[in-house]
């Protein structure tokens, strides 16, 4: 049994310190690149954490804090950290074998329940992580349409392959014009040429890409259908639905990269929130509540693509434990856990703006109750990516570091993850926290 008598010690968390972290990342690093396994995990104000066992809402890191997390895994963790539902179908699975290289029952299950409750989703497959179903899609668009060209959009982030790690978060010194934006590369390294056929346009201007499509040659359009990864910025009253018609008219494929908002945003994602159904959509994060699954799914002409000379692998694909964990997820995503989700991060998101405002600290909170941004500087909510070059990022990341010496752990980017475990005591504490910092920065 974990050991809970931290978590049931209320007034723990006051003034965190985190040196034991930092003294071991520095340790792992002589083995691991930088300390870490993905850089996402760099760059961490006050530097990456060493966690020993994550439990409902909570984190418990080598230095014996007990942090609230909003992190959640960058996403995941719609249910918690550890949900018993969940490990216990994974315990049950790895008695039974890990990997076959051949089909399973359970797998045909987890596709089942995606196809039932993803309005696109006529068909589906299986994947590891995020970064390759966007793969996928982006490759079934070309096969599909005999075209080359994707267009994607600045702040919108799609995974870290060559071909779409494009504009995710440019400096206004380098993105050109918002007519006209220019490709900036995401990292070094990056191959040139893998950007030659990925056009990027400004996001929320249904001009631009109408434009654009009517010249006939277009393969894809893929985005965040709401932009998760740069804000929490909506469409605008009429975009996803003039993309969509624009799309249909230019024999397009769309792509929603779901990644972050499937399954989240509730059962059949942003798609079914806003009610436009893409051609073919991309998930991960939430659909396994940790483990590590993706799916592709969508039209059913397209999907059976991939039975008829377009390329798809992975050896780790719909791994049985995986997928064990796949079915109890998604059974547990009943309406009853998304209206309790939306209920406590409702109040969470309501709760942060006012104690913001009370403290004299402007701020603009978006987005879903159960994937909201918190914007310092901002006068009104962002439209687009470009709106958010105003945001007071220095002091926002004062405000996070302050938090997690009060115990809090949320992202210096402005996302905050909620779950089914961040009950209201959960949240009351948040909310003291939240008040404690604002006052320090
Ligand atoms: N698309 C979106 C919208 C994402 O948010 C992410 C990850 N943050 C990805 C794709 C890439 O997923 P992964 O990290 O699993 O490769």
């Amino acid at each position: 049994m974990p050991d809970m008598t931290s978590a049931a010690r209320p007034g723990h968390n006051r003034g965190c310190v985190f040196d034991e972290s930092a003294r071991r990342i520095k340790e792992n690093a002589r083995w691991l690149a930088g300390g870490v396994s993905s850089n996402f995990r760099l760059g961490m104000s006050p530097g990456p954490l060493v966690f020993e066992r994550a439990e409902g809402p909570y984190l418990f890191d080598v230095d014996g804090n007990r942090l609230i997390d909003y992190y959640l895994g960058m996403g995941p963790m719609i249910l918690g950290h550890s949900p018993e539902s969940v490990r216990r179908a994974a315990a049950a699975q790895l008695e039974r074998g890990l990997l076959y290289a051949g089909q399973c029952e359970v797998e045909a299950e987890a596709a089942r329940l995606v196809c039932t409750m993803v309005p696109c989703a006529e068909r589906m497959r299986f994947a590891s992580s995020g970064s390759e179903v966007v793969h996928a899609a982006i490759r079934l668009a070309r096969a599909a349409t005999g075209r080359k060209t994707i267009v994607k959009f600045e702040g919108h982030y799609h995974g870290w392959f060559d071909s779409v790690a494009w504009s995710t978060a440019p400096v206004a010194d380098t993105a050109g014009p918002e007519d006209a934006p220019l490709r900036v590369a995401g990292s070094l390294g990056q191959d040139d040429n893998a950007g030659l056929n990925t056009e990027v346009l400004s996001w929320n201007r249904l001009d631009l890409v109408e434009q654009r499509l009517a010249r006939g040659d277009v393969a894809g359009v893929i985005m965040e259908a709401a932009m998760c990864n740069a804000g929490a910025i909506a469409p605008a009253p009429g975009y996803l639905e003039g993309v969509r018609a624009a799309c249909t008219k230019a024999g397009t494929v769309l792509i929603f990269d779901e990644v972050i908002t499937g399954f989240r945003v509730g059962p059949g994602g942003a798609q079914k929130h806003f009610g436009v159904t893409p051609d073919l959509a991309t998930f991960a994060k939430a659909i396994a509540n940790g483990f590590p699954v993706a799916a592709i799914a969508g039209r059913a002409d397209l999907l059976d693509l991939f039975a008829k000379g377009v390329l798809h692998g992975g050896t780790f694909n719909s791994q049985p434990v995986a997928m064990a964990a796949t079915v109890a997820t998604l059974r547990a995503l009943t309406p009853e856990t998304y209206a309790t989700i939306e209920r406590r991060g409702r109040r969470l998101m309501d709760g942060i703006r006012d104690v913001l405002a009370a403290a004299g600290v402007k701020a603009v909170v978006t987005g879903f109750p159960a994937i909201f941004h918190v914007a310092f500087g901002l006068e009104q909510p962002a439209r687009n990516y470009r709106d958010l070059w105003a945001m007071d990022k220095p002091r926002y990341v004062r405000f996070t570091t302050a938090l997690l010496r009060h115990g809090v752990r949320a992202l210096e980017r402005g996302a905050w993850f909620m779950s089914l475990a961040h009950d209201d005591a959960v949240i009351d504490e948040t909310l003291a926290a939240v008040a404690a910092a604002a006052r320090e920065i």
